[in-house]
């Protein structure tokens, strides 16, 4: 196992970063603290296509750049490093491409891919609503046929790109069991969306969107009816490699900072990265970091060498999030009081990583997943579950 970046990967990471360095900082500084703004959410967009982000998991006839996960993985984790926010923006913004491109029909991928592929459009996925988080099936809202085309009523919430997506992908129920996706477009259908302020990751826009009888045609639908579960559940497999993209990012951030100022600051005549204790914990956040970057860079290679890759993209996904909190709350430490004023990047560092245990399954939902294809037993109802699916055997 080869675990050096390939020449051409260290050099797209590094005229990535100066690009972020010339360009995207000035643009985003001073604007980290509430959601990007439409117009900026687009310069950013397609500034970074010309890297292959936003656009970059398209393959070329789909109008992208076709990269290998892997690749793609380490621009986003460089873009992590040093704004998450927009690595959140980006990245659920390909998901929304790449389910017209897998499902779309031949009218909505000539009308919608190629402005993707340009960087040009903003994209969505919709599919948590106020009483329907981990367990997808409870959502509530409906899609009913109407002449040729569906009316959707329901509300959305927690959504990425909320305020800022041209194109949302709509998870509804178009019967008792039946899930199916259906394309709103912010230019020509009609809906609400709102933002909600949080924690963390402030520049990447997070809201709720209500449908009070959008019509759409039958053309937005993506895939067949009653048949949307699996494209949502394989989008959600990329979505969780991507989490741990990020939340690596963010962790190695933070490593970097806290080795930088336990250098530079002195007490008791010496810098606090001579005192045994601070190395300590230096060192722990190393061993975190680097686990996550091994665990996060095999479930990109899972990812490139495709069928479905459940257990690595779960593993990375629940182990990198929560070290990223771990990482960030020691580099807070190793700052002492300055570690928790805005004067440095770290508490910065902590309130976006606390973001990332939740979206794409919560630690605990992909701690289910992976106790699942470890034992080949679904856990998600507990023990009652398993027992009235099995008759009560035990
Ligand atoms: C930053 C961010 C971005 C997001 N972006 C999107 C987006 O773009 N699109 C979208 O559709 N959604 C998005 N979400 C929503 C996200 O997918 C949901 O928040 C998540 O699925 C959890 O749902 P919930 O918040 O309703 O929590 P709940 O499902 O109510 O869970 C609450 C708690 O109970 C635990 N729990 C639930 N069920 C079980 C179980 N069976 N066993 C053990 N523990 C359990 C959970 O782990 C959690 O700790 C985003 C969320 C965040 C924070």
């Amino acid at each position: 196992m080869d675990f050096e970046l390939s020449s051409e990967d260290g050099m797209a990471v590094e005229s990535l970063r100066r690009c972020i360095e010339s360009q995207v900082l000035p643009l985003v500084s001073g604007k980290l603290d509430s959601a990007f703004s439409p117009d900026l959410a687009h310069q950013l967009i397609s500034i970074l296509a010309d890297f292959g982000l936003g656009n970059g998991w398209l393959p070329e006839d789909g109008g992208g750049l076709g990269l290998p996960y892997v690749t793609s993985g380490l621009l986003y984790m460089e873009l992590s490093r040093q704004v998450p926010d927009i690595a959140g923006l980006l990245y659920v913004s390909e998901g929304a491409a790449m389910k017209i491109y897998n499902q779309g029909s031949p009218a909505l991928k000539e009308r919608y891919l190629p402005l993707f592929g340009a960087g040009k459009l903003i994209g969505c996925g919709s599919v948590t609503e106020p009483g329907a988080g981990s367990n997808v099936r409870q959502l509530r809202t409906r899609a009913e046929r109407d002449g040729k085309g569906w009316r959707l009523n329901g509300e959305k919430m927690f959504i990425s790109n909320a305020t800022v997506a041209d194109v949302l992908t709509v998870l509804a129920r178009t019967g008792d069991n039946e899930f199916t996706i259906f394309l709103v477009d912010r230019s020509e259908h009609k809906f609400e969306s709102r933002e909600i302020s949080k924690l963390g990751m402030n520049g990447w826009s997070f809201g709720s969107l209500v449908f009070t009888d959008t019509y759409v045609d039958d053309v937005f639908r993506i895939g067949e009816v009653g048949e949307a579960l699996s494209e949502v559940m394989g989008g959600f497999e990329r979505a969780r490699a991507w989490v741990a993209v990020i939340a690596t990012g963010i962790a190695q951030a933070a490593l970097r900072d806290a080795i930088k100022y336990a250098t530079e600051r002195d007490q008791f005549g010496a810098p606090i990265a001579a005192h045994q204790l601070v190395q300590e914990q230096l060192a722990d956040m190393a061993c975190e970091t680097e686990a996550s970057y091994l665990l996060t860079m095999k479930a990109l290679a899972a990812l490139d060498r495709g069928g479905r890759a459940d257990l690595p993209t779960s593993m990375a996904k629940a182990y990198a999030s929560e070290a990223a909190v771990r990482v960030a709350s020691r580099a807070i430490q190793v700052h002492g009081a300055y570690g928790v004023t805005r004067e440095f990047p770290v508490e910065r560092h902590f309130r976006n990583a606390r973001m990332l245990t939740i979206p794409d399954g919560t630690t605990q939902i992909n701690q289910l997943i992976v106790g699942r294809e470890l034992t080949g037993i679904p856990a998600f109802m507990g023990a009652g579950g398993y027992r009235n699916r099995t008759g009560g055997r035990k």
